[in-house]
């Protein structure tokens, strides 16, 4: 019997990755269900040649994905019908930003393990997935790469022999350039990644270093840590993906050459480790020096504003997220410059009154709120 899973993103870049992955590990998995967001063609394509139960598309119409007798779904309750599919074991949820929030709960409600590729998840509402997760039985490994290595190093290790953590990044395209000309940085240079081949809008985060950001609240939820114990440094060759250093200052990291491939697997599979993956073989000289530098703070304020959202806890994360993902849609579509990214998060949460995230309600209500005052400044700018 192979375990059933459910990809929710299959048409993005992690999506592609984790096909790639379980192609290769068809004696362990088979895939149940498939989501995309518009992609309603390669969606169909994808679910015939993986024999795929359910495909499910956010943005389009039954036509789109009907036939080959694959069971379709549209509009955004297809992401939990193919997160609580009863053939589901593992959900992978590869969707971009906050529209990933309600799938996971369900599906750790449901009992499910979560492979979380889906960040803004714990950002949004880290307390209550986490709640979720207890209720249901269900569980989170994470499959971003610094947080699948902090995982790798604490192996069966509790969390509380955790004494700090450093997550690197590769300090995004503009890594050296002096603060004044990262702020008119155009989309396409946005889009040029040094070392991760990704989406769109992860790449703009890695850029301004939001998702450094994101990461560190995410190390805060799934991690246990407070902010004093998560810290950040510049490694731009990503060959080191995170030291974990444990109470008693022995200091612990995970290597390799850059692939998403490894971290969707082990989060497949853990705390299991499989053969035949596929991975090149690591050669510390080819590897090259590695270097580590601190973060400027003064080229990217947008990293301080989402670690001083996550401080300050309850909903100001998830309004951070949310003016945050409306921002960088502006940017994309050219109806902002690269550096009002910052500003225009700065402006919203000012404007933010934060309330315990009590309930998705109250989440989703803040999302709102922030959403909505984030286009009305991009519109004004
Ligand atoms: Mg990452």
């Amino acid at each position: 019997m192979t375990t059933g899973v459910a990809i929710l993103g299959s048409t993005g870049s992690i999506g592609a990755s984790a096909i790639r992955v379980l192609d290769r590990q068809r004696d362990r998995f088979h895939v149940v269900a498939l989501t995309a967001y518009g992609s309603g063609d390669l969606l169909r394509e994808q679910a015939a040649s993986l024999g795929a139960q359910f495909a499910g598309l956010v943005n389009g119409s039954n036509d789109m994905v009907a036939g080959n007798g694959v069971r379709s779904g549209v509009g955004p309750a297809c992401l939990i019908e193919a997160a609580t599919h009863p053939d589901v074991r593992i959900v992978l949820n590869a969707v971009v930003g906050a529209a990933g929030l309600e799938a996971t709960l369900a599906a750790l409600r449901a009992g499910k393990r979560v492979a979380l590729a889906n960040k803004e998840t714990l950002v949004m509402a880290g307390e209550l997935v986490r709640a979720a997760a207890r209720e249901g039985g269900g569980e989170i490994v994470p499959v971003d790469s610094e947080h699948s290595a902090v995982l790798q190093c604490l192996g069966d290790r509790p969390c509380s022999d955790l004494r700090r953590l450093v997550l690197t990044g590769s300090g995004g395209p503009f890594r050296e350039w002096p603060p004044a000309r990262v702020a008119e940085a155009t989309v396409e240079e946005a889009l040029r990644h040094p070392t991760w081949r990704m989406g769109p809008k992860i790449t703009v985060d890695s850029a301004t270093l939001v998702n450094k950001a994101l990461e560190v609240i995410e190390a805060h939820h799934l991690f246990d840590l407070g902010y004093d114990a998560i810290d950040v440094v510049i490694h731009p060759q990503s060959i080191v993906h995170a030291f974990a250093e444990l109470v008693d200052g022995s200091v612990l990291a995970q290597v390799g050459f850059p692939t998403m491939e490894l971290p969707i697997l082990y989060a497949l599979t853990y705390p299991e480790r499989v053969c035949d993956t596929g991975v090149p073989p690591f050669d510390p000289v080819s590897a090259g020096p590695l270097t580590f530098e601190p973060l400027r703070r003064d080229a990217f304020p947008a990293f301080a504003l989402g670690v001083a959202a996550g401080r300050a806890g309850g909903t100001a994360p998830a309004a951070f997220n949310a003016a945050n993902e409306v921002a960088v849609q502006a940017f994309l579509d050219g109806r902002i410059r690269f550096g009002a990214i910052a500003g225009v998060v700065d402006d919203v949460l000012d404007a933010h009154r934060p309330s315990p995230a009590a309930d998705v309600e109250t989440v989703l209500a803040a999302d709102n709120e922030a959403r909505t005052r984030a286009e009305a400044l991009c519109s004004s700018r």
